[in-house]
């Protein structure tokens, strides 16, 4: 396979590169971003691969990423010596496969450039970038442990195709060069480009390296040197002193590890001492990523050991409730050449999860408490997925349920504001369960007609309507010793808060309306398993009820709709 190719981009691709080129074009230097971004992501899965394998550094562990500019041949070049991409890698990930965020990216775009642009990192589609300033774009790469021979370039003008073919190249890694359109010259100057990764790219780990000329006197003449220079500060930010950091840096290194860019809405910055020592610094997003809710999303969290980058985006580092954390955990304990396997069973990553999620409740207990608005964002972006947590966590579920908001009758708004300790201080005297309903959208569970009673009694019930709610009330079947009690299940016993004049209403009209009851019972058939005369509605005729230990109406058709 040797000979060169010319393949056609996948009709999504060509949207993406059409837009880059035409309507992309006012916050041009992202590029440089995006693809220093990819080098440095490069770097970072060689490192985990090298793990299990020293081999494929080949003799070369100093990972870094280098920024060359030629003005006669007006190209820019971006050299990383990460993983590098077998010919199929690069067929798939540049041209041919659409990626899950693309489509997202078109429907997230508003016209605006300048919010358009800066949308570009979040949804994958960040290496056409490079079209928004070069009119032909030459990609070589190699990957790690292959032979020099299985070397590969792609090239391509941005337009309907790109050509791939087999080349030798010794250095593993991938190299990028931008033949630049005519006009944008302003990126072959050194001082702008360094300008540019200081901006965007300084709390990158890794070095980014360009060339410096320096004049030096000897012997009276100007003796003219030319080395490589560390362009960003590479420094682990997270490992700097509080005092020593600024919001704006925090920030950067946000949009750095979230691809977002937009403020994060809390932070938490921690180092934890003892046996175990790590530190954390971890952000809340402002808002859910696009793929919050796709299977394989991958968690945001890093772990570095010692500043250096081990693995990342693991139910390891946090459980699947909190998916939506951004941020670090650098281990001072781990050693630096763990392998794989023994992370897949570390007792130490064990304790400094389950320290990180405690890091986690604990912020969010502080926003809660005292900046009740940002709860609220962060309850309408995440508490859906944060809903799993009892689920999944049960040893913390008394602290997740603190933490959750609900729709109620008390408020009778579709907003979920209602906390389990607001509903218990206004509990009725003499009620000692925590009542609820799920439903399938909130108005069914506002409406509903077993909610009749409760409301004559000034009962208040919480109106539960997102698909988790009914897992939800399997796992959290109490709270502060108080059980929550489905109203739509069995017989609905108020206890105390019964009125025995109901009790005996209930039994006279039982007696009196026996013959209709058989009736309906021999209409209905073995549809339903019973018909009762009850208390529990005031206005509507009939209602229909779940046994006790059944399933709920709304997992019932769940389970109807897989299939079951
Ligand atoms: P994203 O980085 O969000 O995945 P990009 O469009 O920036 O999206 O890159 C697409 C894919 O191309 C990457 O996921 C990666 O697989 C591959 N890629 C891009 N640049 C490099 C690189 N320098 N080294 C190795 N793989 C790369
Ligand atoms: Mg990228």
């Amino acid at each position: 396979a040797d000979t060169k190719v010319t393949l056609g981009f996948e009709a999504e691709v060509k949207q993406i590169l059409h837009l880059m080129i035409h309507s992309l074009y006012s916050n041009k230097e992202i590029f440089l971003r995006e693809l220093i971004s990819n080098g440095s992501d490069a770097a970072d899965k060689l490192r985990f691969t090298a793990l299990g394998d020293d081999g494929l550094y080949e003799g070369d562990a100093e990972l870094k990423i280098r920024v060359e500019f030629d003005q006669g041949a007006r190209t820019l070049t971006i050299t990383d010596n990460g993983i590098g991409m077998t010919r199929d890698e690069v067929r798939d990930n540049i041209g041919t496969i659409a990626r899950s965020g693309t489509r997202h990216f078109f429907e997230a775009l508003t016209g605006d450039q300048a919010k358009d642009s800066q949308l570009i990192g979040q949804f994958g589609v960040g290496f056409y970038s490079s079209f928004i300033v070069a009119d032909k774009v030459t990609l070589e790469t190699r990957k790690a442990g292959e032979p020099a021979a299985h070397g590969v370039r792609w090239e391509s003008a941005g337009e309907g195709d790109f050509t791939l073919e087999s080349i030798d190249k010794p250095e593993r890694g991938t190299q990028i060069t931008l033949h630049l359109r005519e006009g944008e010259d302003d990126f072959l100057d050194g001082w702008k480009l360094r300008s540019i990764i200081r901006k965007f790219s300084d709390h990158i780990s890794l070095p980014i390296v360009m060339l410096k000329e320096s004049y030096g006197e000897e012997a009276g003449e100007a003796e003219k040197t030319i080395e490589w220079e560390t362009v960003n500060s590479a420094s682990a930010l997270w490992a700097k002193n509080k005092d020593d950091i600024t919001d704006e840096q925090y920030t950067e290194f946000y949009k750095h590890v979230s691809h977002d860019f937009q403020e994060p809405l809390a932070r938490l910055h921690s180092r934890v001492e003892g046996n175990n020592e790590y530190t954390l610094l971890l952000y809340l997003p402002a808002r859910a990523p696009f793929d919050l809710w796709d299977r394989d999303t991958k968690h945001g969290v890093k772990l570095y050991v010692r500043k250096v980058f081990i693995m990342e985006g693991s139910e390891k580092l946090m459980p699947r409730y909190l998916r939506f954390v951004r941020g670090v955990i650098d281990s001072d304990s781990l050693p630096l050449n763990v392998s794989r396997e023994i992370l897949q069973e570390d007792k130490l990553l064990e304790k400094i999860r389950s320290g990180a999620v405690k890091k986690v409740l604990g912020l969010l207990e502080d926003l809660a408490k005292n900046e009740p608005e940002k709860y609220t964002t962060f309850w309408k972006e995440f508490g859906q997925a944060f809903k799993e947590g009892p689920i999944e966590d049960f040893k913390n579920r008394e602290r997740i349920a603190k933490l959750m908001r609900f729709a109620s009758t008390h408020t009778d708004s579709s907003e979920q504001t209602v906390s389990l300790d607001d509903y218990i201080a206004r509990m009725k005297e003499g009620q000692d369960k925590i009542y609820f309903i799920t439903a399938e959208s909130h108005v069914a569970a506002k409406n509903s007609p077993h909610l009749e009673l409760l409301r004559k009694k000034g009962l208040e019930v919480l109106l539960l309507s997102d698909r988790v709610d009914d897992w939800l009330v399997g796992y959290l079947t109490e709270y502060e010793g108080k059980p929550l009690q489905s109203v739509a299940k069995g017989d609905l016993d108020l206890g105390s808060l019964a009125d025995e004049s109901d009790k005996q209403h209930v039994e006279e009209a039982s007696k009196e309306l026996e013959p209709l009851i058989e009736r309906i019972k021999r209409v209905l058939g073995d549809k339903v398993a019973e018909v009762k005369v009850s208390a529990r509605l005031t206005d509507s005729p009939a209602c229909l009820v779940s046994d006790t230990y059944g399933m709920s109406r709304t997992m019932e058709r769940i389970m109807k709709s897989v299939g079951q």
